[in-house]
């Protein structure tokens, strides 16, 4: 097991517009629920199934957040995803635990 992609404890937090993952090597990553939305990586999101899969980009939190958003759900896919259910019902987003890890902006300032 790679400590690195294994999410401890996940908390959201609507108030503060974030959701935060302890992960297992002891790191905490806080992301904007904003820019995670951004970073969606379903295929409507993403624009076309060509543009799946594409490299995470930090970039996504600095962007001024146009609104506030709410998660639903987490559920986990299989041991490498979760799927982040919001409340405007869009569902279709599978984050990799490999790609939440590189979309952590503490890590990539
Ligand atoms: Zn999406």
């Amino acid at each position: 097991m790679d400590k690195r992609l294994y999410a401890k404890e996940i908390t959201v937090e609507t108030e503060a517009q974030t959701l935060t993952i302890n992960w297992a090597d002891e790191h905490t990553s806080v992301y904007g629920l904003d820019g995670l939305r951004r970073a969606c990586p379903c295929v409507e999101c993403a624009g076309g199934h060509a543009h799946m899969n594409q490299p995470a980009d930090p970039a996504v939190f600095k962007e001024k957040p146009t609104r506030t958003w709410q998660v639903t759900q987490l559920i986990e896919v299989g041991n490498y995803a979760m799927q982040i259910v919001w409340g405007d019902g869009h569902d279709s987003g599978i984050y990799r635990w490999e790609y939440l890890r590189q979309l952590c902006p503490v890590e990539n300032g």
